[in-house]
């Protein structure tokens, strides 16, 4: 084994021993059942880890990473995690977290080719596209930044209207979805404030978010729909978009 590796390996025994130290039974415990409140949606980057994030132990998050943080309603993947996070677990939280300085979405918004993964990032490119006339104004680094929010917030719409998390409402199980956005400039999380704790609450909250990011004067009024359908229509288990 590589030195590299090895180190790897060195690390790990120190963490076991000084956290079965710190709290005795911690892993036997754990062994036993994992019982999180919170399910995480996030981006794979290396760079936004979970627990460490939140301050939080093993067991205290379950995890779901993808590139971008996306939630497409045919996603075995993610809707099989996310099942199993609200079936079994019973999860109250699931927060979809972006950050800014995605690399996926900086390639959404400029066009960049990356390879196979252009098709899962066309996602993304979607939600560009929907939301142009809020995004093509800015300069060019609030566009990259103001399109990892609108991503966030549309997969907050996505996962709310998945029929996990509408069946989970319907039976009357607790469980909010959240939006947040984390920084990788201050190590902190902003939330925004697209909770969704209820069937009549996605049209609205996802409304609400929307108008937060303006179109240029010259593009129209709020009450303009246009080619993209940027429409607040919905719902009953539907879209987001007319
Ligand atoms: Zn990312």
């Amino acid at each position: 084994m590589s030195n590299q590796l090895r180190d790897l390996f060195d690390n790990n025994r120190r963490w076991a021993a000084a956290t079965e130290a710190r709290e005795p039974g911690f892993f036997t415990r754990l062994a036993q059942q994992q019982s999180p409140r919170y399910m995480w949606i996030g981006c794979a980057d290396s760079r936004v880890p979970a627990n460490e994030i939140t301050g939080l132990d093993p067991g205290e998050v379950f995890v779901h990473r993808n590139v971008a943080n996306v939630v497409v309603h045919s996603d075995l993947n993610a809707l099989s995690t996310i099942q199993f996070a609200v079936e079994h677990l019973k999860v109250e939280h699931i927060m979809v977290v972006g950050h800014y300085g995605c690399a996926g979405v900086r390639a959404a918004m400029r066009g960049i080719r990356v390879g196979l993964a252009d098709n899962w990032l066309r996602h993304v490119h979607d939600v560009r596209l929907r939301h142009r006339r809020r995004l093509d104004h800015l300069p060019p680094a609030q566009q990259e930044d103001i399109l990892c929010e609108m991503n966030v917030i549309e997969q907050v719409g996505n996962v709310a209207l998945s029929t996990i998390v509408q069946d989970a409402w319907a039976r009357g199980q607790p469980l909010c979805v959240h939006g947040w956005v984390y920084g990788l400039k201050d190590g902190l999380l902003k939330n925004l404030e697209v909770t969704m704790d209820r069937p009549e609450s996605v049209v609205g909250v996802f409304s609400a978010a929307l108008k937060r990011y303006p179109r240029h004067a010259a593009a129209g009024s709020e009450a303009e729909g246009d080619a993209y359908h940027e429409a607040d229509t919905v719902v009953g288990g539907g879209t987001l978009h007319s």
